[in-house]
């Protein structure tokens, strides 16, 4: 059986009294009906106090972004290294969010993900189709590319230490979930481009899907073949449901 990750990504939301409040609801309600692996994903400037908090604990910490240089005059930017100084184990590239809003294409990406790798962090690779694309008929040219992109920057072997999240962009903060057939069929589709360069990594690849998971549709999830636990914004901010989304796993 694939590793199962549940990924709750807090994205700028919190204050430092709130998000120490969810720390420890999470780390009193992770129990032994939780079997797939949690991480959490705070801002920037709560991985000191949130690292503290789950030293020790079976929940790992992980950033939402990275730069793709290992340091020097970049303002505002936060190396691999740094995260590693919180006990970061994964970090998230090519969130949807970030390739709208913040302009990242794909070779910028590709280079982030290579640089977590060389850090010892765990790139979760976001890919993802906008609705118009999706309507094209375009869903599977985009994923591809998008893959692609990182596959030719890193390599098909790096993928061993990576996790990859499909998140069609539709379904991402706007309650609309694809339904489980539409990501299966999807996540199908990119074990498939992994199995075609590395048939075997292909069957050990976690796949991940996000967009609106709750604790009502994550169990019809999860029954899918090919998807492997979620990355999880909105519900991660709710212990109980978090933590039923994480049990569903
Ligand atoms: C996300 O931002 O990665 C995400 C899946 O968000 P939400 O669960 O709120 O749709």
């Amino acid at each position: 059986m694939r590793p199962r990750l549940v990924a709750g990504n807090w994205k700028m939301h919190g204050t430092r009294a709130a998000i120490e409040t969810l720390v420890e609801e999470l780390k009193r309600g992770i129990d032994a009906g939780v079997r797939a692996e949690v991480a959490v994903f705070p801002p920037y400037v709560y991985l000191p106090c949130v690292a503290e908090r789950l030293a020790g604990t079976a929940i790992a910490l992980g950033a939402q972004n990275l730069w793709s240089e290992e340091s020097g005059a970049y303002t505002g930017e936060v190396s691999g290294s740094m995260l590693r100084d919180y006990n970061c184990r994964h970090v998230i590239v090519g969130h949807s969010e970030r390739r709208t809003l913040m302009g990242e294409g794909d070779d910028l990406v590709g280079r982030k993900f290579a640089r977590a790798l060389a850090h010892g962090l765990i790139p979760i690779l976001c890919v993802g189709e906008t609705l118009a694309e999706r309507q094209a008929g375009r869903t599977e040219q985009v994923v591809a590319r998008q893959l692609g992109a990182v596959l030719d920057h890193a390599g098909i072997a790096a993928f061993r230490a990576a996790v990859v999240a499909y998140e069609p962009v539709w379904a991402i903060g706007t309650g609309r979930t694809a339904s489980p057939e539409e990501a299966q069929a999807v996540h199908a589709f990119v074990r498939r481009c992994i199995a075609a360069r590395d048939p075997e990594l292909a069957k050990v690849l976690t796949i991940l899907y996000g967009g609106s998971v709750k604790a009502s549709n994550a169990g019809a999830l999860f029954a899918m073949a090919d998807i492997d636990g979620a990355l999880v914004g909105g519900a991660s901010l709710v212990s109980d449901e978090f933590l039923a989304i994480c049990r569903a796993a």
